[in-house]
């Protein structure tokens, strides 16, 4: 099996294709970002190791950009331990697992065979309420055939709204799940970003799919024309 590894720091580079050889892989190595994404789009490799801070592009972009253009090899990143970039937004890139910086190479083998067993992520159905599409692979928009750009936290907010479209979602789990459970600001955050996307995927086609559930939260309908 043929593995990439993506590490600007020679001495884990090398330590990393030695170790991962003397354990039967196949392994190329790169040592910056451009590279790494070039390779990951050319080859089919079973796994990617990517470290994030790397002279060109950096792996949360490689990530992304992978994933966007469905590439699904699975991808173990490597990620500092001093807080450079949290976990949580390691995987939100669309990373399969990560390790912290310094990490037992006895540890990293394990999770690398974890995520082979696993194989390549199953590319996301794409979410369809009514005539409003969301494709968590690409996080393109469409109201019918008309794209709307969404932020990160507008995406996040709106994919949670149609997984659990017709219930009704509190604030407080809106909260939990596209702010952190840890958010320590006003609760009334929700609302104003419950705005920003009525805005964009309602206001403009003169629609009211949104709607507020006084005391309960929110609860996302399909419009008419799509259902
Ligand atoms: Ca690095």
């Amino acid at each position: 099996m043929r593995v990439l590894v993506v590490e600007d720091e020679a001495n884990i580079a090398d330590a990393l294709a030695t170790g991962l050889r003397a354990e039967g892989f196949d392994v190329d190595v790169v040592n910056n970002g451009d590279d790494g994404l070039w390779r990951a789009r050319e080859t089919a490799y079973a796994a990617i190791i990517l470290d994030i801070l790397l002279p060109g592009m950096n792996g949360y972009r490689i990530c992304r950009t992978l994933r966007a253009e469905g590439v699904w090899t699975p991808i173990l990143m490597l990620t500092a331990k001093d807080g450079e970039l949290d976990e949580a937004e390691a995987l939100d890139t669309g990373a399969d697992d990560f390790l912290s910086k310094p990490f037992s190479f006895v540890v990293l083998v394990a999770r690398l065979r974890a995520l082979l067993r696993r194989g390549a992520a199953p590319r996301p159905a794409v979410l369809q309420v009514g005539s409003l599409t969301l494709d968590p692979a690409s996080r393109a928009c469409h109201r019918g055939d008309t794209a709307i750009e969404l932020t990160a936290r507008e995406y996040a907010l709106l994919e949670l709204l149609m997984r659990r479209s017709d219930a009704i979602v509190s604030k407080s789990v809106l909260i939990d799940e596209v702010w952190g459970p840890d958010f320590p600001g006003d609760p009334n955050i929700v609302e104003v970003y419950i705005g920003y996307v009525r805005k964009k995927i309602d206001a403009p086609f003169g629609l009211q799919t949104i709607l507020t559930v006084r005391g309960a939260g929110y609860r996302l309908i399909a419009d008419q024309s799509g259902s």
